[in-house]
């Protein structure tokens, strides 16, 4: 059952003049491309296939917005983290993403970093964005691929590092591990509708 089941595609945003209004909450998705960010979403929101309109062709660059039920959003933020991505591209998603953070409606924002990974230097730069003034929530994705000791060390290692800048949680889509916590956060940010 999903607990968003009147969620839907609401519009791809290429500069904040597309942005829709800002009135409501939202909480915004980031992450290094391929750290699981689509899949996150998929599992969280309940409906399969979701993420995959951010995927369609010509969208992966582009911030997406999804409406979960009215006046609260889900933001799906392109991937980073691609050394070669054009370098238009890079300076297309700093004012982005900088006008995001100025939006009245924004929670928060969800980080995917691949458990096996860690936090990289992408990733931080994002804490950087989102500090001070906005929450952070790390998903240590894809924890299925590690043993519950290499998890539990790995989670560690990421609380070390993130010195109380963001809570953080274990999370496989795969698995289902930690999708009930992450759905707990997201609707604890958004509030009531
Ligand atoms: P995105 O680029 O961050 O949106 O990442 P995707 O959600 O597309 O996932 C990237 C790759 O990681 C795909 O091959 C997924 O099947 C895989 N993946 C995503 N989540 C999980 C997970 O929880 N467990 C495992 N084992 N693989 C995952």
């Amino acid at each position: 059952m999903s607990r968003f089941p009147g969620v839907r595609f609401l519009t791809s945003a290429a500069s904040p003049g597309q942005f829709p209004p800002d009135i409501g909450a939202e909480v915004a998705f980031a992450g290094r491309s391929n750290a699981g960010k689509s899949s996150a979403i998929n599992a969280i929101v309940r409906r399969q296939g979701l993420a995959r309109a951010s995927k369609a062709p010509g969208r992966t660059r582009l911030v997406n917005f999804f409406e979960l039920d009215a006046g609260r959003r889900l933001i799906d933020l392109p991937g980073y983290g691609y050394a070669s991505a054009p370098a238009t591209e890079r300076r297309t998603w700093a004012p982005l993403i900088d006008a995001l953070r100025a939006r009245a409606s924004l929670r928060g924002l969800f980080v995917i970093v691949d458990v096996r990974r860690g936090i990289t230097v992408g990733d931080e730069g994002l804490l950087e964005w989102a500090s001070p003034g906005h929450r952070v929530h790390v998903l240590l994705s894809k924890a299925d691929k590690l043993n519950r000791s290499e998890a539990s060390r790995a989670l560690g290692a990421a609380a070390a590092q993130l010195q109380g800048r963001a809570s953080l949680q274990l999370f496989s889509a795969l698995k289902g591990t930690g999708v009930e916590e992450a759905q707990r956060t997201l609707e604890s940010w958004l509030g009531q509708a």
